[in-house]
């Protein structure tokens, strides 16, 4: 969720040494295991699941290795970065989170709660269920992964420090995760694209590819449909998000379903739709860092 400028502007301000704006939480995961045993383990599975990876020529010969090198998975050599946005602490730091920062635009505040379900589901919770589930299927498929937080009882980062984060991880391409907190009768996704201020000029047309890739894998993948309250047709232009205004790398944020409307939390609190979820997310980043089409499933 992301509070209107508006609602954001009336939040108070409070002074406070930025305490988790370390920059040194900047971790990088590699592919699990590669260049180790374990890497030939989990690719021998991967391949041997693969038809894909037999000889055209129908000619295979029972002795092949069924171990791909890891530079043949599609992200091999890539980075991605992932914001799970808001953290399970938050709610006992207002002091810290309603700290004033500047993001690149006008001021804003540290980080927020978040939003939630009707039945007390919360966003930081299903933003790092799908941020988890997406680390795990980017570094199956060969991504070296740095995500802006690693727990849920946490509290922030900052906004400025998650951005900060990841582009000081070079990352190839970034992604925000987020429900929304709108209206109860809205339903859907919507897709938050950046707006050119001066930090982010370099990644503006990227990132609205990426944008539309990961909608149409929304659309192809999932069951959540475009927002019929937000945006137009899943997509809009946002120059007051500290997370859009100051990258470096090409990235997106995305409101995956709207967690007030029953139907839409229904989805949300559902580990089987976080993974789907999740999935689609990895097929749009994959279509993204390859120039392949988005491969549905
Ligand atoms: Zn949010």
């Amino acid at each position: 969720m992301h509070l209107t400028r508006r609602t954001a502007a009336v939040l108070g301000a409070v002074a406070l040494a930025c305490a988790g704006c370390a920059t040194s939480d900047v971790r990088l995961a590699a592919p699990s295991g590669v260049g180790s045993s374990a890497a030939g383990a989990a690719h021998s599975s991967a391949a041997s699941s693969g038809a894909g990876h037999a000889s055209p020529s129908g000619s295979a010969t029972p002795t092949a290795s069924p171990v791909p090198a890891a530079a043949t998975l599609p992200l091999a050599g890539k980075i991605v970065g992932i914001d799970p946005g808001h953290n399970g602490g938050n709610f006992d730091d207002p002091a810290y989170i309603n700290t004033t920062i500047w993001n690149g635009m006008e001021d804003e505040t540290c980080d927020t709660t978040g939003t939630q379900t009707a039945s007390g589901y919360t966003e930081a919770q299903f933003n790092f269920n799908v941020a988890t589930d997406l680390q795990g299927d980017l570094v199956a498929d060969g991504a070296s992964v740095v995500m802006t937080r690693h727990s849920i009882q946490g509290v922030g980062p900052c906004v400025t420090t998650r951005a900060q984060i990841i582009n000081q991880a070079h990352a190839n391409v970034a992604i925000d995760i987020h429900a929304d907190g709108g209206p109860v009768s809205g339903r859907g996704f919507t897709v938050l694209e950046p707006v050119a201020d001066g930090p982010n000029d370099q990644v503006i047309g990227a990132s609205m590819a990426f944008g539309s890739l990961v909608r149409a894998a929304m659309l192809a993948d999932t069951p959540m449909p475009a927002s019929d309250y937000y945006g137009q047709g899943g997509i809009i232009q946002r120059d007051d998000l500290a997370g859009l205004n100051l990258t470096t790398v090409p990235k997106i944020l995305i409101e995956c379903g709207n967690m007030p409307n029953p139907t839409d939390a229904g989805l949300l609190t559902s580990p089987q739709f976080q993974h789907v979820l999740a999935e689609a997310l990895t097929a749009a980043i994959v279509a993204f860092l390859t120039g392949q089409p988005i491969q549905t499933g």
